[in-house]
């Protein structure tokens, strides 16, 4: 199996014309992980061939509707269509969201098989073991003034490493810290507020071997990914802006 990510939803915090909420499909050899599960991440599986009860984990960046308004159709399509011998372990960003989000999930009757989908909290650096992969969630600022957890990632498996940022803070403050090389940064492109050119300058120097953005904010979607594109060709390392749908092998 090519180890891929397949963009299924990369809007920022509405649907747009041309971009769905956010979801991306990483898949490592056998090991399959989704990250957030924005409207409508089932629909979008489902078109791609992917079995939504083969996924051996989801990771929830952060509680924003973008990012989990697909919960529920995903824990049903899941539980409806489940794969013998096979369960998906979820990661929530907080601990006290779990009882909630399973009232909300028993109450559209979704979550009727606890023995398919396990669910779990995750805690900054605390490792979390899929598969073949090993994910250490990176705390991040954007959820501050709610005073609630969010995450970004870091993947490894082999000799390969990605990361991927999740919504950051308006002034990109809290960008993951970046010192050993990584493969793949996927990088959020709507809370970048003071600017391009300072976040050109902050990251050209980073041992980053490949940038694709995801999360695209209203400044460059639907026909506008061009200004974006143009900007960061300063960068010493590919960039790619993702629409719904592109894939990245590696
Ligand atoms: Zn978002
Ligand atoms: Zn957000």
């Amino acid at each position: 199996m090519q180890n891929s990510i397949l963009f299924l939803g990369t809007s920022h915090g509405d649907p747009t014309l041309t971009r769905f909420c956010s979801s991306a499909l990483y898949r490592f050899n056998d090991t399959a992980i989704l990250v957030d599960a924005g409207e409508p991440v089932t629909a979008l599986l489902v078109r791609s061939g992917f079995k939504s009860s083969m996924l051996d984990a989801l990771l929830l960046t952060h509680m924003h509707t973008d990012h989990i308004g697909g919960l529920p159709a995903l824990v049903t399509n899941i539980t409806k269509y489940p794969t013998e011998n096979h369960t998906t372990d979820f990661y929530f960003p907080d601990k006290q969201i779990i009882e909630p989000c399973k009232n909300f999930l028993d109450a559209v009757l979704a979550f009727e098989r606890p023995d398919i989908i396990h669910l779990h909290a995750m805690e900054a650096d605390k490792k979390i073991e899929v598969g073949n992969v090993t994910v250490t969630p990176l705390a991040n600022d954007h959820m501050k003034r709610k005073n609630a957890p969010s995450f970004g990632f870091l993947f490894e498996t082999g000799n390969i490493r990605i990361i991927h940022t999740g919504d950051l803070s308006a002034d990109f403050h809290d960008f993951p810290q970046i010192r050993e090389t990584v493969d793949i940064c996927v990088c959020e492109a709507t809370h970048i507020h003071t600017g391009l050119d300072k976040f050109i300058n902050d990251i050209k120097e980073l041992p980053i071997k490949k940038l694709v953005f995801n999360h695209i904010g209203p400044l460059w979607t639907d026909g506008k990914e061009y200004l974006l594109e143009d900007a960061v060709k300063k960068l010493p390392f590919p960039v790619i802006v993702a629409h719904d749908g592109s894939e990245v092998l590696f």
